[in-house]
C-alpha cells in the first residue's frame, strides 16, 4: 500500500506508548500514579453544560457557519479586546474544533514546500508534524534551562535564514511552564518585523499564570505585531473544556479569509451546540476560571518543592500551564528509558522529553490531584535515590 511521503513524514508519538502503556496498567488494577496527562483533571463548570444541553433542546444541531456562530465570534473579539488588548473585528475570528485545529490551519493557510518554521525547543509536541503535514520544515532553536526555556531575541535572529516565514511562539508553554514577558515578547517581535516574519502565538494556557505573573499577548504589543500575528486559544484549558473541541483563532483579515477556505472544505464548522457552550464560558461566570487556577498553584508549589528536595534532578519553577520539565541529564539515562522504568516499576507515568525535543528532560503534569501527586511523588523520589 502506499503511504504519502507527507504521512510519512510523520514522527510516530513518542508519548502514546507510555500513555497507553498506563492505561493498560489501570486496567489490571495497578495503582498508576499519572502525571502525564495534557488535560485538567477538573470537570467543565456545570453553567457551561447547561448551556449546551439548552442549545441541544432548542435544536441547535445543525451545520453552522464554518467560522462559528456570529455570537461566538463576536464574545471572542470582545474577550480578546478586553482580556488581551487586541482589536479583532468578528470577521477576523474564527472558530475551530480546538487550539490544534486553529494552529494547524495558521501553518497550512501561509506556509509551504521551502518555507522554514521556526520551534523554540522544548516544544509541543505537534508543531513540528503540522510544518511537516504543510510541506515546510521545522527548524528548531534550543532553549536553555538557565533562561527557564525562553528563546531570547539573539537566537531567534542566529536561527533565521531567508527561508524562514514563521516563528510559533508558545506562552505559557508546554512543556516547559515557562512564561515570556512583555519586554522579552518586544525583542522577538523587532526581529520578526525586520525580515517580516509570520508569529504563532499559541496562548492557549493564558489562564494559568501564577505569582504576579501577567500574561503578555503578541498582537497587542504594536502595529507591527498586530500585522504579523496569528492568535491562538481554546477552551480547553481555562474551562476544563478538552473533549468539547472548541478553540479559535484571530487574525489579519487575508490570513483569517484563506483560514475559513481550509476549514469549511475540511472540518466545516465546530460542533453547533459546543460553541453555545463555549459562548455561556466566555460571557457567564468566571470564578471556575480562578478556582481552578488556584488549585493547580498549590499543586505546582507543593510538586517542585518535593522536586527540588531530590539532589540529582534539577528544574525551573514554572510560572504557567500546569507542566514542570524536569531535567534527568545527571542520571545517565535517556528519557524514554528513565519514564518506562518509572512507570514499570514504582508505577508513576511521566512523559519523556525526548517527545518534546530534549533527551535529557522529563515532563511532569500536576493536573492530578493533591493526594495522587504526594503519593507520586514518594515513589518518584524513593526510584531516583536508587539510580
Ligand atoms: N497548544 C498547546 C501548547 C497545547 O498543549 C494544546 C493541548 N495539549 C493545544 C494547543 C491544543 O488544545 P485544544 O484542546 O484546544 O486543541
Amino acid at each position: 500500500m502506499s503511504i504519502s511521503s507527507r504521512a510519512n513524514s510523520l514522527s510516530p508519538s513518542l508519548t502514546l506508548s507510555i500513555d497507553s502503556k498506563a492505561k493498560a496498567m489501570k486496567a489490571e488494577g495497578i495503582d498508576v500514579c499519572g502525571f502525564a496527562a495534557g488535560e485538567p483533571d477538573f470537570d467543565t463548570p456545570d453553567h457551561i453544560k447547561a448551556a449546551a444541553i439548552d442549545a441541544l433542546n432548542k435544536g441547535f444541531t445543525k451545520y453552522t457557519p464554518s467560522s462559528g456562530i456570529p455570537e461566538l465570534r463576536q464574545a471572542i473579539a470582545e474577550k480578546l479586546a478586553t482580556d488581551n488588548h487586541i482589536e479583532y473585528k468578528p470577521s477576523q475570528i474564527i472558530v475551530s474544533t480546538g487550539a490544534k485545529q486553529s494552529c494547524f490551519n495558521a501553518i497550512l493557510a501561509t506556509c509551504e514546500p521551502g518555507d522554514e518554521v521556526l520551534i523554540p525547543s522544548p516544544y509541543w509536541l505537534s508543531y513540528p508534524e503540522m510544518v511537516r503535514i504543510a510541506g515546510a520544515d521545522p527548524i528548531f532553536v534550543q532553549t536553555r534551562e538557565q533562561n527557564g526555556w525562553k528563546m531570547t531575541a539573539e537566537e531567534f535572529e542566529n536561527a533565521m535564514t531567508p527561508r524562514t516565514k514563521m516563528v510559533i511562539l508558545n506562552t505559557p508553554g508546554n512543556p516547559t511552564g515557562s512564561v515570556y514577558t512583555k519586554e522579552e515578547l518586544e525583542k522577538i517581535v523587532e526581529v520578526a518585523a525586520e525580515e517580516d516574519i509570520l508569529i504563532l502565538a499559541d496562548e492557549i494556557y493564558e489562564k494559568l499564570v501564577y505569582d504576579d505573573t501577567t500574561h503578555v499577548s503578541v498582537a497587542s504589543l504594536s502595529d507591527e505585531a498586530y500585522k504579523l500575528t496569528i492568535t491562538v486559544n481554546g477552551f480547553s484549558k481555562a474551562y476544563a473544556m478538552t473533549g468539547w473541541r472548541l478553540g479559535y483563532l484571530g487574525a489579519p483579515e487575508p490570513i483569517a479569509k484563506a483560514i475559513d477556505s481550509i476549514q469549511s472544505h475540511t472540518t466545516s464548522n465546530p460542533c453547533s451546540f459546543a460553541q453555545y457552550g463555549g459562548l455561556a464560558a466566555l460571557r457567564g461566570d468566571q470564578q471556575p476560571v480562578a478556582d481552578m487556577r488556584d488549585e493547580f498553584d498549590v499543586r505546582r508549589g507543593y510538586m517542585f518543592d518535593r522536586l527540588s528536595g531530590i539532589s540529582n534532578i534539577t528544574a525551573v519553577k514554572p510560572l504557567g500551564a500546569f507542566y514542570i520539565l524536569a531535567n534527568i541529564s545527571r542520571l545517565s539515562l535517556t528519557s524514554q528509558n528513565f519514564a518506562d522504568r518509572l512507570l514499570s516499576k514504582p508505577n508513576v507515568a511521566v512523559f519523556p522529553g525526548a517527545a518534546f525535543g530534549d533527551d535529557r528532560t522529563i515532563r511532569l503534569s500536576y493536573a492530578a490531584s493533591l493526594d495522587v501527586i504526594k503519593k507520586g511523588m514518594d515513589r518518584f523520589e524513593d526510584f531516583c535515590r536508587t539510580l
